[in-house]
């Protein structure tokens, strides 16, 4: 069927997104009408560990005419950078809801920490206004970040992740997650489709990514973001060669937050994505048909 939207010739998607269910800024509502705006034709929210915003994102990407997938990016590993995208209706079942509350849970505790650390480490105190906006659901470093410029302490969210919040800084609290591998094992076993989020943001050398990418596969990764912002178009060449060769699917998405400072602009991919219509059919199938 032509959607409205339709450009011939011309295939955009953007399957990795976040929403105010987690540190984004806009609704499911807003992401889609801008997605709709923009041309694209297939869209995914992936709001990290929550799936939240999934249901009003449906209902927004099919009043816009978009084609769209559920999706929700897992943080995980020691340091919770590794993060493992799971794309499917499964990441709405039962079980992964639980998971998912779970995690929500320890971060309140964790804001709290952090608001803490702030006080005794820095000596640094929130106004009421920005306390006000670490009480909600799924509250994340960002929302401490936006705490402290609402507060007068810093300037912008970045002085407040290099100075204050980053890891290794004085109020950065570490939070206890599963392995990539437990991760993806998980969303194997509940039939949603695990992709591995911008290899790039590991920070590590192209041949450790490589094998980290096979010992996924071997835990049953099932594709690969491989255009994403943090991507040179090189590196995103290599890793969409790698996937291929893997038979892993590829996947990429702008990781939009809705800063209007902040670079990833929706459907905003690194250049070279030249088979993205065929890909992005491809994740659809692989949704739809869980092995
Ligand atoms: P959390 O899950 O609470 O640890 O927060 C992680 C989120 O913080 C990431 O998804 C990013 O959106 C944001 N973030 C992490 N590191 C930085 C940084 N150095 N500067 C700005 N934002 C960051
Ligand atoms: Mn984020
Ligand atoms: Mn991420
Ligand atoms: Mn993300």
């Amino acid at each position: 069927m032509t959607k409205p939207n339709a450009r011939p010739g011309v295939y955009r998607a953007d399957l990795h997104m976040h929403s105010v269910f987690s540190d984004g800024l806009k609704t499911p509502e807003t992401l889609c009408a801008m997605a709709h705006e923009l041309g694209l034709q297939a869209v995914a929210l992936t709001d990290h560990d929550t799936v939240g915003g999934v249901e009003e994102m449906g209902r927004a990407a099919q009043a816009h005419g978009l084609d769209w997938l559920p999706g929700v990016e897992i943080g995980s590993g020691a340091s919770g950078r590794t993060h493992i995208v799971c794309y499917g209706s499964a990441v709405e079942g039962t079980e992964m809801r639980a998971f998912l509350q779970r995690m929500s849970d320890t971060r309140k505790a964790r804001a709290e920490e952090m608001v803490r650390l702030l006080e005794t480490k820095a000596g640094i105190h929130l106004t009421e206004e920005g306390l006000k906006l670490l009480d909600r659901p799924n509250v994340s470093r960002p929302h401490v970040a936006r705490a402290m410029v609402a507060s007068g302490v810093v300037d912008t969210t970045d002085e407040a992740f290099d100075r204050y919040l980053a890891e290794g800084k004085c109020a950065y609290v570490p939070r206890t997650l599963l392995s990539a591998q437990e991760t993806v094992v998980l969303a194997r076993r509940l039939g949603a489709v695990p992709v591995l989020a911008h290899p790039m943001r590991l920070k590590m050398e192209e041949t450790a990514i490589t094998a980290f990418i096979l010992s996924l596969k071997e835990a049953g990764l099932m594709g690969v973001e491989a255009f994403h912002p943090s991507a040179s178009p090189r590196m995103a060449g290599q890793l969409e060669a790698l996937a291929r060769r893997e038979g892993l699917l590829v996947t990429g998405g702008s990781d939009y937050h809705g800063d209007p400072q902040a670079h990833a602009r929706i459907g905003g991919l690194a250049e070279g994505w030249t088979a993205i219509r065929e890909d992005v059919q491809a994740l659809m199938n692989a949704v739809n048909h869980p092995r």
